[in-house]
């Protein structure tokens, strides 16, 4: 007699694992509390459904915070895998001036969706809706909670893909946090992670400036430099140029319940540089805008400057040139978890073993944004949520 599946969760790392999982060995089913598979996977697709990065297989395992626990699971399945196993599903995809993957122009991310739901369907595996799972009977059976009553699923094998924390309405709410609990295995407390940071800007500079970009910028945290773009708040900042020293501001928070940030305007020009630039001046131009001209800085570049030199400071070229390469800001909190792009915290890495089994808990195992791991953004979350479900696939089909 096969052996019977249950996949608890409809995200996607769920997607994945149901298109792999062997049908002619196993009788698979997927519970999804939603009524439609990966709803978060749509959300990710806003504004550019970011699916992986093309950075060298080497250094696209070090972007993730631990990174031992992936690697093997990396090293089987890596972006150009994962990029092929697309372009099986006649998805094409296309690398961005980032060095992002994207579905290649007009393919929507529904249609990236539909595709992999064609291949599950294609794999005989039974997809349960509107089933909320609601912890386990005294027998061990799986509870759900469905329209009509609660139902039990007794399965051989479960695989829990809930998801992280943020983005509540797409189903990942982190609510089974007690359920695990409950077992005994450790469950770390979900904190905000590819978020807005708050920084208390002055009343008399964030009406000038809120909304506003500032690209081609370095940001540092604590000796890591990230370079990119942001974008200034109401709240503080956030965006690509600061998104990946989620680690490092998190930690310096739970350090110093505060975070110092540097931020260098011209990351492509030294000090000595920009004085140069700057020392001779065209007489029929205002001073601000030379400044403007021979550093190619925009009115928010100005704005800021103008903001935190006085006005000596500001005619002065030493100044100016060491402010543009050292804007300091304390970061005093991280956004709400609610707005993250996706949450650390959740199932701890102490609790799983190499294939990501419980230890705990035989036969039951959990993958993606509910193990209490970080990625940056530009592909790397649905990247692992891949390489983890491929990994369990291989690892349960060629099981005896
Ligand atoms: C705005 C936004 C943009 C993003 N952009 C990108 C991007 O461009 N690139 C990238 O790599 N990543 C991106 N991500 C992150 C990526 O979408 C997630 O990391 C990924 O979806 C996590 O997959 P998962 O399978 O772990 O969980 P999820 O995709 O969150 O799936 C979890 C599923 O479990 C279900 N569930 C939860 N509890 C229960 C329960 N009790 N019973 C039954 N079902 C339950 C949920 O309804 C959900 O369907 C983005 C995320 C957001 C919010």
């Amino acid at each position: 007699m096969k052996k019977t599946i249950s996949i608890v969760g409809g995200g996607a790392s769920a997607l994945f694992l149901a298109s792999a999982l062997n049908t002619d060995k196993y009788v698979v089913s997927v519970f999804e509390k939603n009524s439609a598979l990966g709803r978060k996977f749509l959300v990710a697709g806003d504004g550019g459904l970011n699916l992986t990065h093309s950075e060298s297989e080497c250094n696209f395992i070090l972007n993730y915070t631990p990174h031992y626990f992936l690697s093997e699971a990396f090293k089987l399945y890596s972006n150009k895998d994962f990029i092929a196993w697309l372009n099986g599903l006649d998805i094409p995809t296309f690398i961005g001036t980032s060095g992002r993957v994207f579905p290649q122009k007009g393919i929507k991310p529904i249609d990236v969706l539909n595709a992999i739901e064609k291949k599950i369907n294609s794999n005989r595996v039974q997809i349960y809706f509107k089933h909320e799972w609601k912890g386990f009977s005294d027998r061990n059976e799986l509870l759900f909670n469905t329209k009509e009553k609660i139902k039990r699923v007794k399965s051989d094998i479960t695989i829990f893909c809930l998801g992280g924390s943020s983005w509540p309405v797409t189903g990942s709410k982190g609510d089974w946090v007690k359920l695990f609990e409950e077992k005994n295995i450790q469950v770390n407390t979900f904190k905000s992670s590819n978020c807005s940071f708050k920084i208390i800007w002055p009343n008399d500079l964030i009406k000038h400036v809120e909304g506003k970009p500032l690209k081609n910028i370095s940001v540092t945290c604590n000796n890591k430099t990230i370079s990119g773009e942001l974008v200034i708040t109401a709240f503080g900042i956030e965006g690509s140029g600061v998104y990946p020293l989620s680690p490092q501001i998190r930690q310096e928070l739970e350090l110093h319940n505060e975070a110092k940030i540097k931020i260098d305007l011209k990351p492509l020009l030294t000090i000595n540089e920009i004085v140069k630039r700057i020392s001779i001046l065209n007489p029929k131009k205002t001073y601000t805008e030379n400044l403007s001209e021979k550093l190619n800085l925009n009115k928010t570049q100005l704005i800021l400057i103008k903001h935190y030199l006085s006005k000596e400071e500001f005619f002065d070229a030493e100044f100016v040139a060491h402010k543009i390469k050292n804007f300091e800001f304390v970061i005093s909190s991280l956004g709400p978890l609610e707005d993250a792009i996706s949450t650390v915290g959740g199932i701890s890495l102490n609790e799983i073993a190499y294939n990501f089994e419980l230890k705990k808990l035989k036969n039951s195992f959990v993958l993606g944004e509910m193990i209490d791991y970080d990625a940056p953004t530009g592909g790397y979350l649905l990247q692992s949520c891949f390489s983890m479900a491929n990994y369990l696939a291989n690892y349960l089909n060629s099981k005896e």
